[in-house]
């Protein structure tokens, strides 16, 4: 497959494309970025880089580091956590509170924000130094010790966190919340603004092409047991209320942020990650996902 000529073409295709979508701005740090930005890059399991746009040019991740924590989280504890926290879809927006009241602080699945809030609750009581200790596994994936946490938009996540916050004090009423309330939206804000380009996403995703193994290392650092689980929560739970669309359109397990990225996989073929920070009204990048779509409609190919 030559992929770089499917890039080139997408690339082609969709900057004729009037721009849609805004950029997100309830987190004030995020709405300094170019609105138009775009970048693209993709690694296959040979070893190949493919790339288009501003493939090195770093972004926030947000929501997709919830794959990293939960991948930190299940390397460390293995199932004791499904007790703590669902897999199945929301249909719910990302930062919904109305299925927790209902479902008694227990959050359906890992990468909605309460969610990922239950599993930094989980990993302060695992980590000696738990935001050292979580970049410092990001980068071991990665291989790539540059990538780092952006403070300022931590600090601005804190000051209008105003709903994790909510959500994480109606877990701890739940006592689905262990520690102090404070420490682990710390932790979750920090998670969320780690920076990353294309290419170190796609590369990173590697490992869930690979069904849990580094790369790089060769470490095997989930079980293909637990990695067939984690490509199952993408599918089913990457995308918020747009999890089935995306499926229907892509046809790939994969996440997205509110930053405007998008990292997917086709397991056993390839890792792919876009950067288009306008966003479609479910809060995930328009762009990206007409990308994701063009790309597995022009090489015939998704898991389906
Ligand atoms: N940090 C963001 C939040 O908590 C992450 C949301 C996202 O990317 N969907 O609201």
């Amino acid at each position: 497959m030559n992929y770089q000529q499917v890039l080139d073409e997408i690339w082609q295709e969709v900057a004729s494309l009037p721009p849609e979508g805004e950029v997100a701005s309830y987190i004030p740090e995020l709405a300094k970025v170019n609105p138009n930005a775009f970048g693209a890059h993709l690694c296959d399991v040979s070893g190949g880089h493919y790339a288009i746009g501003e493939s090195e040019k770093k972004f926030s991740i947000q929501s997709i580091s919830k794959v990293f924590s939960l991948t930190l989280a299940i390397s460390l504890a293995g199932d004791p956590i499904w007790k703590r926290v669902g897999v199945e879809p929301s249909g719910d927006p990302f930062n919904s509170m109305i299925q927790l009241e209902f479902e008694q602080g227990i959050p359906r699945n890992p990468l909605i924000n309460a969610g990922a809030l239950v599993i930094c609750d989980y990993l302060i009581g695992q980590l000696k130094d738990p935001k050292a200790d979580y970049l410092r596994f990001i980068q071991k994936i990665a291989g790539d010790d540059t990538i780092s946490y952006n403070y300022s938009v931590a600090a601005s996540e804190k000051q209008w966190g105003h709903r994790n916050a909510a959500m994480a004090n109606l877990m701890k009423a739940f006592g689905n919340i262990h520690h102090d309330i404070e420490k682990v939206l710390d932790l979750y804000f920090h998670i969320c603004a780690i920076e990353m380009s294309c290419r170190q996403l796609a590369k990173t995703f590697l490992l869930y092409t690979f069904h849990g193994k580094v790369p790089h290392t060769g470490e095997q650092l989930l079980t293909l047991s637990q990695a067939k689980r984690l490509n199952a929560i993408m599918q089913t739970c990457g995308f918020y209320d747009e999890a089935g669309e995306f499926s229907f359109r892509v046809g790939l397990p994969g996440k997205s942020g509110v930053g405007g990225g998008i990292a997917a996989i086709h397991p056993g073929e390839y890792s792919v990650a876009v950067w288009s920070p306008r966003l479609n009204p479910k809060g995930n990048s328009f762009l990206g996902m007409k990308v994701l779509e063009l790309l597995t409609t022009k090489t015939g190919r998704s898991i389906f």
